[in-house]
Order: C-alpha cells, then sequence, then structure tokens
C-alpha cells in the first residue's frame, strides 16, 4: 500500500504526473490520496486532518470536541452481484479495506474472523426476516443480542492492532456512555482484553432490568461499570467532557493511562455498521426479492444517529437505498429537525419502552450536519456550539435539501405497543420495542407517501431484552410478575427459545455496585483507576 507522505517527498512521481495539468499543493494531495485508495480523517470542527484510521479509532472523539469523518466516502469496488454471493465477513472485508486504509489484508482479516465467530448464534451473523410486507435486518444475534454487537465485536480488535501500528503502550481506557445495550456490547467485548480497561457510565432507572442485570453481572477485571444519577444525555455529556478536559488527560498520561471510546462517535464503531447494509442489499438480490440496481428503503429506530448513518454511508458507496427512514420515540427531536430544520434538545426528557433510543442530543447527527455543510467545518462548529450555549440550532435550507434522503417520523409509546401486538397477532413475528418504533413509524411512512418500495426494517434487540415491555403489549395489559417469570412466558409464546444471553444472567452474581452523580463522575473514574 501507498504510503502518502513517502510518496509525496519522492522526486520522481512521473506515473501520476505525465499527461496532468498542474496541481495546487492541497488538489495534488487529495489526487495522490485518491490514486493510492489512502483514506485520511478529518475533524467535523476542523481541528484535526490528515489523521489515519488507526489513529482516528485510538483517539475516538477529535481533540476539538468534533467527530473524526473520512475525507472522502469511498465507493464499492466490487458489483453488486459480486457482493451478493459473499459470506458476512467477506463482506466486511470489502467495506472496512476502503475506510480503514492503513490496516493490512492480513490485520483485516484477522480482526474479523475474531469477532464474527460462533458468538453470534447464526452463520449469517445477520439475519433477514420476511414479515408483514417487509424485512426484518435482525442484528441482534450477538453475544448481547443487541445490535450494538455488529460493531463493538471487532472494535477491541480494531483497537489493540490500532496500539500497536501507533507504537502505544499506555493503558487504554474505554470511557463510555450507554443507553442501556452499548454498556454490555462494549464490556463484553473489552474484558479480558490485555492493555485495555473500560468503564461504563448508565442512567440509573432510565435501562430495562435485563439491560441492568447484563451489566452489573459483567465478569473482567478490567470492566467497571457506574450508576449514574441523570439520564443519557447527562452521561454522554460528561464523558465527552472527560474526552475535553486535557488537565485531566496529562495527568492520567503520566500515570500510563489514555483514554477511548466505544460510543458511536467513534469512527470504528460506524464502519462496522455500514456493512450489514450492503450485506442485507446482497442477500434481497441473491433471493430474487429485488432485481440488480433496484432502489430499497431502509427504516433505522434511531438515538444517537449512529446506525442509520452507517445505513447514509453504505448509500454512498454506492448501495442502492432510496429513503432512510429515521424512526424516533416520544423523545422525538430528529422527527421535528426533520420537519423543520431546527435542532432543538429543550423539551422534557422522557423515558420509554424504548430505552436505547432515550436521547435528546443524537451525536452522530453533527456527521451529517458537517456534510450538508458542504464539509465546511466552521460552519459546523458554529452550529455545535449554538447546540452547546441554548440547546437548539437552524440549517440553512441548504443544508435542509442535501438532507432530502432522510424522512423522519415517530410512534408514541401506544402507539409501539399496538405494533407489536398487531404485528404478533397477523404474523407470529415478536419485535422488541426498539423495532416496534420502526415497525410502526414504516406505516406511517407508507400511509404519508404511498411508497410501496422494498423495504429493510432494522431489528436492533432481541424481544428477550424487553421481556416486560413485551409481553405487556402482546397482553394489551400492565403485568406483576416478575421478569424471569414474563421472559419463560414469552418463550412459550413465541417458541423461540430463551436466547444464551439471558439464561446466562439469571442466577448470575450482581459484580457492580457503583452509583455516582453526574458531577462526581471525574472522581469515580481517578477512584476506579486509582490514581
Ligand atoms: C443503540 C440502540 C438504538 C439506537 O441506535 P443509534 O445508533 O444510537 O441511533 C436502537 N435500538 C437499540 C436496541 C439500541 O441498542
Amino acid at each position: 500500500m501507498l504510503n502518502f507522505s513517502q510518496k509525496h517527498e519522492k522526486p520522481n512521481r512521473v506515473e501520476f504526473e505525465s499527461n496532468l495539468p498542474a496541481f495546487s499543493r492541497e488538489e495534488e494531495r487529495n489526487r495522490i490520496m485518491e490514486l493510492s485508495n489512502q483514506i485520511t480523517y478529518v475533524s467535523t470542527r476542523g481541528g484535526q486532518s490528515g489523521v489515519t484510521a488507526s489513529q482516528a479509532i485510538l483517539q475516538g472523539l477529535a481533540k476539538d470536541g468534533g467527530l473524526f469523518m473520512p475525507d472522502q466516502i469511498p465507493k464499492l469496488d466490487r458489483t453488486l452481484e459480486q457482493l451478493s454471493a459473499m459470506s458476512y465477513q467477506e463482506t466486511a472485508y470489502e467495506v472496512m479495506k476502503l475506510f480503514l486504509t492503513d490496516y493490512t489484508e492480513e490485520e483485516l482479516k484477522a480482526c474479523i474472523k475474531k469477532a464474527y465467530d460462533s458468538k453470534f448464534d447464526t452463520e449469517e451473523i445477520a439475519a433477514l426476516e420476511q414479515a408483514d410486507g417487509a424485512y426484518y435486518l435482525e442484528l441482534f444475534h450477538g453475544s448481547t443480542i443487541a445490535f450494538k454487537d455488529m460493531a463493538l465485536s471487532i472494535l477491541p480488535h480494531l483497537m489493540t492492532v490500532a496500539a500497536k501500528k501507533n507504537k502505544v503502550d499506555q493503558e487504554i481506557v474505554i470511557l463510555t456512555a450507554t443507553s442501556g445495550d452499548t454498556g454490555k456490547a462494549a464490556m463484553a467485548g473489552f474484558a479480558h482484553v490485555p492493555g485495555t480497561r473500560i468503564i461504563v457510565f448508565y442512567p440509573k432507572g432510565g435501562v430495562s432490568q435485563i439491560q441492568e442485570l447484563q451489566m452489573r453481572t459483567q465478569k473482567g477485571e478490567n470492566t467497571s461499570v457506574v450508576a449514574i444519577h441523570g439520564n443519557f444525555d447527562d452521561a454522554q455529556t460528561g464523558v465527552k467532557k472527560l474526552f475535553g478536559d486535557e488537565g485531566f488527560q496529562t495527568e492520567l498520561a503520566a500515570k500510563g493511562f489514555r483514554f477511548s471510546s466505544a460510543n458511536s462517535i467513534n469512527i470504528g464503531r460506524l464502519v462496522p455498521q455500514v456493512v450489514y447494509y450492503v450485506y442485507a442489499y446482497g442477500k434481497l438480490l441473491k433471493q430474487e426479492a429485488i432485481t440488480a440496481r433496484e432502489a430499497i428503503n431502509v427504516v433505522v429506530p434511531t438515538g444517537n444517529f449512529g446506525n442509520i448513518l452507517a445505513a447514509y454511508f453504505a448509500k454512498q458507496m454506492g448501495v442502492p437505498i432510496k429513503k432512510l427512514i429515521c424512526a424516533s420515540n416520544d423523545n422525538k427531536v430528529l422527527y421535528d429537525f426533520f420537519a423543520t430544520g431546527t435542532y432543538d434538545r429543550n423539551r422534557e426528557f422522557i423515558l420509554t419502552s424504548s430505552p436505547s433510543m432515550d436521547i435528546l442530543i443524537s451525536s452522530n447527527l453533527e456527521r451529517l450536519i458537517y456534510l450538508s455543510t458542504g464539509c465546511d467545518a466552521g460552519k459546523n462548529r458554529k452550529l455545535m456550539e449554538e447546540l452547546g450555549e441554548s440547546g437548539s440550532y437552524q440549517v440553512t435550507a441548504d443544508m435542509k435539501e442535501k438532507m432530502e434522503d432522510f424522512w423522519g417520523g415517530y410512534a408514541s409509546q401506544e402507539e409501539n405497543a399496538a405494533e407489536i401486538k398487531r404485528v404478533f397477532a397477523d404474523t407470529r413475528y415478536l419485535m422488541d420495542p426498539h423495532t416496534g418504533v420502526a415497525s410502526a413509524v414504516y406505516q406511517k411512512y407508507k400511509e404519508c407517501t404511498g411508497d410501496h418500495t422494498t423495504t429493510v426494517i432494522a431489528s436492533t434487540a432481541s424481544p428477550y431484552k424487553f421481556s416486560r415491555s413485551v409481553m405487556e403489549a402482546v397482553s394489551g395489559e400492565l403485568s406483576n410478575k416478575e421478569e424471569f417469570a414474563l421472559i419463560d412466558e414469552m418463550s412459550v409464546l413465541s417458541g423461540i427459545p430463551v436466547p444464551k444471553a439471558v439464561e446466562e444472567i439469571r442466577h448470575a452474581t450482581i459484580r457492580h455496585n457503583r452509583e455516582c452523580s453526574v458531577e462526581g463522575m471525574k472522581m469515580e473514574v481517578k477512584d476506579i483507576l486509582g490514581v
């Protein structure tokens, strides 16, 4: 693989230069990057550029508080027909090699092999189930039965390779805010990984009982879990603050620690998520559900905007996707944004039956905002500063037009429950409350637009992770039974065996009891690290 800096300094660049006009330094650099297929990363706020993929993954968040973006979104270099014949692992390589250009083929293939193995309960890794006139892309067949496993199974491997590549000898401390699913998936991925520690903050009272049990029973001396007295936004803002605290970072560096992130602000989370949209399209093609180059719609139950942004990347890479339908729950800040062009987080934070979407500050939207400004980091930074100061910002008509691939919708708690009940009654397909939001929004989309394009609905969690909400939705009444009784009932009702991830915690011992206030997060990190 070509290395840009070497290439640039070499005097005989004849192979690139011959019949071409003179280029400015910047243009020349871009052109050489393109010819050598090297992608580097820039901060959405302009403070960093020319960062390699492995450096971006190690760093997590850019130093200026921005998010890393590839300097271009690469095009797939295999045809859709070729991709349709590939396994999940092969597809993963074809997609990821285009973004993570400083990883060798051998490194990347080794990471993929370790990540997508028998931890998943299906060889397909992501299953595509046809029900109720749509295709449910089941992303919950990994070890923690939510879609976060799709990226967090590979992130620890990408990170340890990155550490070696960049000769980092400090211990990597993964700081993670979770709305319920990231925390467990990240701990499962990083537990026992040498040279790493992971600290997870979750909103006390803001996650499902199974989610909480999954986290608090996590094994591994390098894992810590803290319940914070606040909501997910508090947790995420607190973590971002620690990333921005240079004094603290210097203090920790002296003790041999450096921070990174397992949240979807890390580009190492986003890239592996692009894979399953490419894969799903290939599967539809293989099943002859669509013809080559026929466009599909994608519906994504959205919180932090990471999953749907991955679908948008897939579209930019060349997967024929028409609309990206962004489904929100009662915290419908994104629905309002796509409707009006104003992002406004000044509203009540509502706890719902789809807790992993209970978010008012969708971090990854910043990446779309940046793209919609035509990659104008200054403009993006201003808007993000406004968001920090007043809690809202407004995009221009031109920017709004650039986001027309997105269609925003939302479903209330009641609509969600009714949808779970309806689809189960009609088809026996039992979905979790996040997928329920997506499914309900999809019905609204069809009604509003009359568009009946073949549609993939991202199914982001197993119903077993939210047994109470699901069983109450199906029966139409509240239940006072205990969680595991409901789980056993669900198994009888659905005919689906209780997943291993749930059986494992039925009798597991609680290992984590930490709690802290939002202000106390820094002290808690210090205490955990013993500094
Ligand atoms: C995290 C999560 C979401 C939201 O995904 P984002 O990438 O944050 O938009 C939806 N459903 C489930 C089950 C999740 O765990």
